[in-house]
């Protein structure tokens, strides 16, 4: 039996659910997933078989497919939160674990395209960490 799931983006305005089970959980560290995400890497669950609804404002949704490659990638077009894309390709739902609502069901099974990982990932131990936004004491 499958289970429910909840996301949304930023704003707010974009919500969705997915049914199914998730299989995978990829933290992707292609350049690609750099330039989408702005950031280290990508971290997007894959549910095979999984069915996709979007339970609003599914107008705000749009769907980069980047030439030539597998990449894709659905975002709200109010915030630009990224949101999950149905690949029928391989009949499973691309979910970007940072948009759920739900709480993410499984580790990471695998970090994939770790031959383009960024130097600075690698030494973070001794990275002062904070619970929040650091208060500046500095005088
Ligand atoms: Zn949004
Ligand atoms: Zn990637």
């Amino acid at each position: 039996m499958s289970h429910q799931y909840l996301g949304s983006c930023l704003c707010g305005a974009v919500k969705y659910q997915i049914s199914g089970d998730f299989q995978s959980f990829f933290l992707c560290h292609c350049t690609r997933c750099q330039k989408g995400t702005g950031s280290a890497h990508a971290a997007n669950l894959f549910a095979k078989g999984g069915v996709l609804t979007w339970l609003q404002n599914k107008d705000d949704v749009k769907t980069y497919q980047h030439p030539h490659s597998q990449h894709v990638k659905s975002f709200c077009q109010q915030c630009g939160s990224a949101l999950p894309t149905l690949i029928e390709s391989i009949d499973s739902v691309l979910v970007p674990a940072g948009s759920l609502d739900s709480p993410v069901p499984i580790r990471p099974t695998a970090q994939i395209f770790v031959e383009s990982s960024v130097g600075w990932l690698e030494t973070l131990d001794d990275v002062p960490s904070y619970a929040t936004l650091p208060v500046d004491d500095k005088k």
